[in-house]
C-alpha cells in the first residue's frame, strides 16, 4: 500500500490528509503540536459557523475528523527531509520512508534579531548544515540554538568540520549534547564579519572566530526542511507550481508556507490541491 507522510497539522495538513487517506493511501501527520490557529482567539471569517469559534477548538475538530478516517497523527519534531531508497522524513526519534510527503508547516519563522546576521547570509550564516557543512570542511564552526534542532544541525557538522560550538545564546539547553559539542551559554551581540563571517562576539565583550553560522533556532521552520533536500524556496516561502509542487519529484507543499494569503481558506484549499496531485503522482508512478 502506498504511503504519504504530511508535515503539519494545520488546516492544509489536515485537510489534506483528508483527501489521501480516502483514496487508500496510508496517511501519516507529523506535527509538533499546534499551528498558528493554537494562537487564534476567535475565528469569523471561515465558512460554516453560524457563531465564532476559537482557534484551538478548530484544529481539533479538524484533526478528530482525519483520525476518524484512519489517519495517523504522531506527535513528533521533523528535522530533515532526505532522500534514501525513498524521499525520508528524519525526526528526533524516527525515520519515515514515504512514496510522497507535503509540507504543511506553516509561515517560517523569523531569524532572530542579531547584528551581523542579515548582512552576511550566504557569506558564511547559513539555515542547513547538510547543504553547506562542506563550505567549512576542517574549519571552526557556531550553532546558534538551544533543542534538538540545533542538536541535529551540529551533528551533521561534525563529521566535516574542525570543530562546532553550540551557543545557546542565553537560553537553557533543551537537549543532551554530547562533549564532541562545545556549549557556550553566553548572550550573543554580534556575528563579526564584511566579506564573510569571521567571529561570534558575546555581549560581555569576548570573541570567538568562527568559519561559519548555522542558525538552528526553535523547531526547523518550512523553509528549513525544504531547503534540506533542495527544493527551491524564495525568502521564507517554499516555490510551488500550480500544482503545490515543489521542483522534488513527490514532494508537495500547501498552506502559509507557500506565503501569499495566510488565512485558513487558502491553507485548506492548498492542502485539497496538494493531496489530489500527489495521488496523482503515486498512481502514475506505481503504474
Ligand atoms: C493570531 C492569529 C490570528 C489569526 N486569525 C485568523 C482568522 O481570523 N481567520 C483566518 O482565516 N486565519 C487566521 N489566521 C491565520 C491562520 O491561522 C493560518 O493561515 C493557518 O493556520 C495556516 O495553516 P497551515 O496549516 O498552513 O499552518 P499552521 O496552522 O501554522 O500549522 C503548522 C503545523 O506545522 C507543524 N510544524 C511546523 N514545523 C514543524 C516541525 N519541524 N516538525 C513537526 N511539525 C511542525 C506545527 O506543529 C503545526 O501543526 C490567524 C493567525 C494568527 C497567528
Amino acid at each position: 500500500m502506498a504511503n504519504i507522510v504530511i508535515i503539519g497539522s494545520g488546516p492544509a495538513g489536515v485537510s489534506a490528509s483528508l483527501y489521501t487517506q480516502r483514496a487508500g493511501i496510508e496517511t501519516t501527520i507529523l506535527s509538533n503540536g499546534g499551528g498558528a490557529l493554537s494562537k487564534t482567539e476567535k475565528i469569523e471569517n471561515y465558512y460554516g459557523f453560524a457563531q465564532p469559534i476559537s482557534g484551538p477548538e478548530l484544529e481539533q475538530a479538524g484533526l478528530a475528523g482525519a483520525k476518524r478516517l484512519g489517519v495517523t497523527v504522531l506527535e513528533e519534531e521533523v528535522v530533515g527531509i532526505t532522500f534514501e531508497e525513498k524521499l525520508t522524513v528524519l525526526t528526533t526519534a524516527n525515520k519515515y520512508p514515504a512514496d510522497g510527503i507535503i509540507l504543511a508547516t506553516g509561515s517560517s519563522r523569523k531569524a532572530p534579531k542579531i547584528k551581523g546576521l542579515t548582512e552576511l547570509e550566504h557569506k558564511g550564516v547559513s539555515y542547513c548544515a547538510v547543504c553547506d557543512a562542506f563550505f567549512h570542511r576542517g574549519k571552526d564552526v557556531a550553532v546558534l540554538g538551544n533543542g534538538e534542532y540545533a542538536l541535529h544541525e551540529a551533528l551533521e557538522l561534525l563529521p566535516v568540520v574542525h570543530s562546532v560550538t553550540l551557543f545557546t545564546d542565553g537560553q537553557a539547553l533543551q537537549a543532551e549534547i554530547p562533549d564532541s559539542i562545545k556549549v557556550n551559554t553566553q548572550r550573543i551581540d554580534e556575528i563579526v564579519g564584511t566579506e564573510a563571517v569571521e567571529a561570534v562576539r558575546t555581549t560581555d565583550g569576548e570573541i570567538f572566530p568562527v568559519n561559519g553560522v548555522f542558525i538552528a533556532y526553535g523547531i526547523a521552520g518550512s523553509t528549513d526542511l525544504a531547503k534540506k533536500i533542495g527544493a527551491l524556496t524564495e525568502g521564507s516561502r517554499i516555490i510551488v507550481d500550480e500544482n503545490m509542487a515543489t521542483n522534488i519529484p513527490g514532494l508537495y507543499a500547501a498552506g502559509d508556507c507557500t506565503g501569499g494569503l495566510l488565512q485558513i481558506s487558502k491553507a485548506v484549499y492548498e492542502g485539497a490541491k496538494a493531496a489530489t496531485e500527489l495521488i496523482k503522482f503515486i498512481r502514475k508512478q506505481q503504474s
